[in-house]
C-alpha cells in the first residue's frame, strides 16, 4: 500500500541554482511535470554573491539573488512544481528511483536530475570551526555588514577571494588578504582591482595558522612560508574564500565520482553511470563552474531526461 507521504513523479530535480532551474524550465516545457526541491540554500551559490557581470542578457549586470528569483519565476511560469526541502537519502537500485526529502517524505521518480551544486571549503583549523559564526565566515556578502568600519582578514587567491576582498574593502577600514602562494589564481582583471584597492593589504606566501579569540574573533596568526616568520594581526572578522566542494555525499554509494566527489558524466551529456539519473551544474563540473555553464548543463539534463523517458520501455 502506498504511504501517504510517498509521491510518484516523472522527473525530480534536486537543487535550485542555475542548473536546477534551467532543467526545470526545459522539463516543464517538455511536459515532464518536474518537481524541484530547492535544498537548504534556495537559489544556490549565486544568492551569496554580489554583482554578476558575465551572464549574457544582462548588459548592465545583475545582483546574484535577483537573478535567481527570476530563474525561479520563469520555472514556475512554465509549470514546474518548486518546493522547499532537502534530499537526505537516495536509493537508485532500480526503477522507480527513490529520494527521501527531509528524512520523511519519499519521492519515487522515473528520472532524477542532480543539480546540488557545491559548498564553501574550510581551512580545517579547530579555531576556525569554534569561531564560525562569531567572526569567522565563508560569505562576505552575507556577513560583511557586521564588520562595517572594522578591520578584517581574508584568505584565498581565486576569483571568489578577490571578489569578497573587494566587497569587504568597501565596508571595512582595512582588509588583510593572505595568499598561500606567490601568485593568485584569480582572473587578471580581478587581481588588478585587488591590487589597486587602497585598503587591501596583500600578503604573499602566507598561511593562516590560527584564528585567535575566546568568544569572538580578535586576531589571526599567520606564517610566511618563505621566511617562517609569524605575525598576529588584530581583526574583528576572518573570511575564508578558498573554493568549494561538490554536494554529492548522499549519492556516493550509487554514482561514479572523481577523487574529490565530482559526479562523473558521460562526456558531452549529463548521463551518469545509472540510466535515468542525470547530473548538471557544479556538482559535476570541476572546471568551468560558471552560472552560464551550469544553466547550459541543466538544459542538457532536461533534454537527456526527456529522451530517456521517450525511449525506455514503459514500466507503469
Ligand atoms: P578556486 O578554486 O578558483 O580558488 C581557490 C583559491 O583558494 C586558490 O587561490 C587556492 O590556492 C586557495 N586555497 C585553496 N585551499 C587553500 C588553503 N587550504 N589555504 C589557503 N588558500 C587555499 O575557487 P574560487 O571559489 O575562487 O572560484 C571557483 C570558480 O568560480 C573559478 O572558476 C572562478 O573563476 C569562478 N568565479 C568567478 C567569479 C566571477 O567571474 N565573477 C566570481 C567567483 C568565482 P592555490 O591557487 O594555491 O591552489
Amino acid at each position: 500500500m502506498e504511504n501517504k507521504s510517498t509521491e510518484r513523479v516523472h522527473n525530480l530535480i534536486i537543487g535550485s541554482g542555475p542548473a536546477g532551474y534551467s532543467a526545470a524550465i526545459y522539463a516543464a516545457r517538455a511536459n515532464l511535470k518536474p518537481l524541484l526541491y530547492q535544498g537548504i540554500q534556495p537559489g544556490g551559490q549565486l544568492t551569496i554573491t554580489t554583482e554578476v557581470e558575465n551572464y549574457p542578457g544582462y548588459p548592465n549586470g545583475v545582483q546574484g539573488p535577483e537573478m535567481m528569483v527570476e530563474f525561479e519565476k520563469q520555472a514556475v511560469r512554465m509549470g514546474a512544481d518548486i518546493r522547499f526541502g532537502l534530499a537526505t537519502k537516495v536509493d537508485f537500485s532500480g526503477q522507480p528511483f527513490k529520494v527521501w526529502i527531509d528524512d520523511e517524505k519519499l519521492i519515487e521518480a522515473d528520472t532524477v536530475i542532480i543539480a546540488t551544486g557545491a559548498s564553501a571549503k574550510w581551512l580545517g583549523l579547530e579555531s576556525e570551526q569554534r569561531l564560525n559564526g562569531y567572526g569567522v565566515s565563508a560569505c562576505a556578502v552575507c556577513d560583511g555588514f557586521f564588520f562595517k568600519g572594522k578591520e578584517v582578514a581574508l584568505t584565498g587567491g581565486g576569483d571568489t577571494a578577490a571578489e569578497e576582498a573587494l566587497y569587504l574593502s568597501k565596508l571595512c577600514t582595512t582588509v588583510h588578504m593572505f595568499v598561500r602562494r606567490d601568485s593568485m589564481r584569480a582572473s587578471q582583471v580581478m587581481q588588478q582591482r585587488v591590487k589597486e584597492a587602497p585598503n587591501i593589504n596583500l600578503y604573499w606566501n602566507t598561511q593562516v595558522m590560527e584564528v585567535i579569540g575566546d568568544t569572538h574573533v580578535e586576531a589571526v596568526r599567520v606564517r610566511n612560508k618563505i621566511s617562517s616568520t609569524e605575525q598576529t594581526i588584530p581583526v574583528k572578522g576572518f573570511f575564508v574564500a578558498i573554493g568549494h566542494e561538490p554536494n554529492s555525499a548522499i549519492f556516493k554509494d550509487w554514482l561514479n565520482m572523481d577523487e574529490t566527489g565530482y559526479i562523473q558524466t558521460v562526456p558531452g551529456t549529463s548521463r551518469t553511470n545509472i540510466e535515468g539519473i542525470f547530473a548538471a551544474g557544479d556538482v559535476q563540473d570541476r572546471v568551468y563552474r560558471q552560472a552560464v555553464t551550469a544553466a547550459g548543463s541543466g538544459c542538457m539534463a532536461a533534454l537527456d531526461a526527456e529522451r530517456y523517458l521517450a525511449l525506455r520501455p514503459k514500466i507503469d
